[in-house]
């Protein structure tokens, strides 16, 4: 095997009920994960208060549970890592990297322009706070320097951070850590080596990179799966209200991720049991038949 040391992880957000993109998310990184002979770790990306929902989160480890998908360390909660991010943003502050931002989202709305990831924050807030204004969020500043990795199936990547997302939140206005801060601090804590994940993620990549360099913390090697798209060609995820994967048939539904993550499993087992179809996964699983595809219509 090559890594030994291989540890992987699945960071589900408790918004709802486990849906088919986030099996794939699950499904691939575990089978990466046990292919390389390493761990597979499972963080409940709570931190979004607001958006979480009451009970998801165990629901989703239930889920995954019955599918046959067990972590092997302890599940960390990243609503329980505040203190951790608190020290970060203390970093990115201490080393001028980053800047309270004072711009509401309708300011911001009618002086952007539209970038590959929202909107490109114009900078207004960057040399300062205008007189009578207070901050509300942080922001980390970016530069014009190529951030460029090598994508296990995405190939090489290449982005721009300053003009094509531009200085991006790490704090919000509501007082929550950004999704950004908090999966490159706890990538670290848990010293992931390896990330697979959806490629909705993959322009979030750079922005992480640069977080992991101003910070001093190793960056991973990243694979972005294909993502599951619906008819209309939009990502399934919970706010397209995918439905929630069959938690009574996890067979059937094991079947159909490995069909979509290209693994050609026989038809014949479609009516196998759980195990026999795990067998067949382990002893089958090639990621060299992703390569190049980032997106695929849900069957
Ligand atoms: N929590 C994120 C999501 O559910 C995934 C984060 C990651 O894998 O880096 O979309």
């Amino acid at each position: 095997m090559e890594y030994s040391d291989y540890r992987g992880r699945f960071a589900p957000s408790p918004t709802g009920p486990l849906h088919f993109g986030s099996l794939i998310a699950a499904v691939g990184s575990y089978l990466e994960a046990k292919y390389h002979d390493g761990k597979w770790l499972v963080r409940m990306e709570d931190l979004d208060t607001p958006r979480s929902i009451a009970g998801a989160a165990d629901g989703i480890l239930r889920t995954l549970e019955g599918f046959g998908l067990f972590w092997d360390e302890a599940v960390l909660y990243q609503s329980q890592r505040t203190a951790a991010y608190e020290e970060a943003l203390h970093e990115l502050q201490r080393i001028g990297a980053a800047y309270p931002c004072a711009c509401t989202r309708r300011e911001i709305a009618d002086s952007a322009l539209h970038g590959i990831d929202g909107q490109i924050y114009p900078g207004t807030c960057r040399h300062g706070i205008a007189a009578g204004r207070t901050g509300r969020a942080w922001r980390v500043r970016t530069d014009n320097q190529p951030v460029a990795f090598n994508d296990a199936l995405q190939g090489r990547i290449i982005q721009h951070l300053e003009c094509e997302i531009g200085d991006f939140v790490v704090k919000r206005a509501d007082g929550l850590f950004a999704y950004q801060l908090a999966v490159v601090v706890d990538d670290a804590f848990q010293n992931i080596t390896h990330v697979v994940r959806g490629a909705d993620l993959l322009t979030s990549t750079p922005r992480q990179i640069h977080l992991q360099h101003l910070l001093r913390l190793p960056t991973p090697h990243y694979m972005h799966l294909p993502i599951a798209v619906n008819q209309a060609g939009e990502k399934l995820s919970k706010q397209t209200l995918a439905a929630p994967v069959e938690t009574g048939k996890p067979a059937a539904a094991l079947w159909h991720a490995l069909a979509f993550l290209q693994q050609q499993p026989p038809q014949e087992l479609q009516q196998a049991d759980l195990e026999t179809i795990w067998q067949w996964a382990h002893r089958n699983w090639r990621n060299e038949t992703l390569q190049g595809i980032s997106i695929l219509p849900a069957a």
